[in-house]
C-alpha cells in the first residue's frame, strides 16, 4: 500500500507537539471511516427491522458485521482499520528480530550480548515507564546498533481494547518522549499491547507518521515452555519474517528463547536485519 498522504485531510504533523518531530514516515490515509461506516449502518437496519417486526432479520443485520470487527480489533496482522506490517521483501536469508516489554536489567543486559555474539541486530519495542525506570538500558540498546520503538507507555495489555482516542495519543506520546529523552530518535513503529488494537489507534497513529507493526512468526513465549515457543517460532522462519520475541518482566525464560532462535538462524544461514522501511510489506 502507498504510504503518501491522498487527500488534504493528511497533512503533516504540526511543530511543537510530539508529532512534530522528523518522523520518517509521512501521514497516510487509514481506513477506519469506511468500515466504521458500514458496521454502524448494520446497526441501524437491524433497528429498523426491529421495528418492522422483522426479529429474525433483524438479529442478522445486528450481528453480521461483527465478525469483522472483532478479527480487526483481536487480529494483530488485521488490516481493516489501516495498514499493518507484518513481513518484509528480500530476496536474502534476512528475518527482523523484533524483541517486545523491555527494557529491564534482569534481561536485557544479556539479550543484548546474545545479538552481538551473533552479530545480529533487532528492534526493541520498549514500553515507556521501563524506559524511564532504566533509561541507561534504552540508551546502551541503542549505542549497540539495534533501533527503539515504541510499545504504548504504561503497557495496558487488559485494557488498551477499550482505550478512546485522547488515552492512545497519551500511551503513544508518552512513550515516544521517554525515548526521545533517552536519548534515542523518535521511533516510527508502533506496537500495541498483546497485539490488540481498537479502531481509534490508526488515525492516532497516522497523526504522528508512524506505523503498525505486526509479526509473522511467534511463540506464546510468556505462555508456552522454552521448546514449545521455540518451535513455533522456527517454524515461522524464512525471508522477510518478522519474528516476536520478549524482553522484561523479569522473566529470563524470554531471554533463553532468543538465544535459542539465534542460534537456530545461525544454525540454518539466516541473517537478523532492520529492513529498509520500503521493503516492508503494508
Ligand atoms: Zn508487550
Amino acid at each position: 500500500m502507498d504510504l503518501r498522504p491522498t487527500d488534504a485531510t493528511a497533512k503533516a504533523p504540526s511543530a511543537g507537539t510530539p508529532a512534530g518531530r522528523a518522523y520518517p514516515f509521512p501521514p497516510y490515509p487509514y481506513r477506519l471511516t469506511k468500515g466504521l461506516t458500514v458496521w454502524l449502518a448494520f446497526k441501524a437496519c437491524a433497528f429498523a427491522l426491529f421495528a418492522m417486526g422483522n426479529i429474525l432479520g433483524g438479529v442478522l443485520a445486528f450481528f453480521v458485521w461483527d465478525p469483522w470487527l472483532l478479527w480487526n480489533i483481536l487480529g494483530p496482522a488485521s488490516r481493516g482499520f489501516g495498514p499493518v506490517a507484518s513481513r518484509f521483501r528480500t530476496k536474502e536469508r534476512e528475518v527482523w528480530l523484533t524483541i517486545d516489554d523491555g527494557p529491564d536489567p534482569a534481561t536485557t543486559p544479556r539479550i543484548l550480548e546474545l545479538l552481538d555474539a551473533h552479530s545480529a541486530k533487532a528492534t526493541f519495542f520498549v514500553i515507556g515507564d521501563q524506559v524511564n525506570r532504566h533509561p541507561e538500558l534504552a540508551a546502551e540498546i541503542v549505542r549497540r546498533g539495534h533501533q527503539l520503538a515504541n510499545h504504548s507507555a504504561s503497557h495496558p495489555c487488559g485494557s488498551f481494547w477499550s482505550a478512546g482516542p485522547a488515552r492512545l495519543g497519551r500511551e503513544i506520546d508518552r512513550c515516544t518522549d521517554a525515548i526521545v529523552q533517552a536519548g534515542a530518535p523518535a521511533p516510527a513503529f508502533f506496537r500495541a499491547p498483546v497485539g490488540i488494537k481498537t479502531p481509534f489507534l490508526h488515525p492516532q497513529l497516522a497523526k504522528r507518521g508512524m506505523l503498525l507493526l505486526a509479526w509473522s512468526a511467534r511463540g506464546y513465549d510468556s505462555l508456552l515452555s522454552t521448546d514449545l515457543a521455540v518451535r513455533r517460532i522456527v517454524a515461522g522462519i524464512e525471508p522477510g519474517a518478522i519474528v516476536l520475541l520478549h524482553d522484561g518482566r523479569n522473566d529470563i525464560g524470554r531471554a533463553a528463547v532468543v538465544e535459542r532462535v539465534l542460534d537456530h538462524l545461525a544454525r540454518t544461514g539466516f541473517r537478523a536485519v532492520i529492513p529498509p522501511r520500503d521493503s516492508l510489506c503494508v
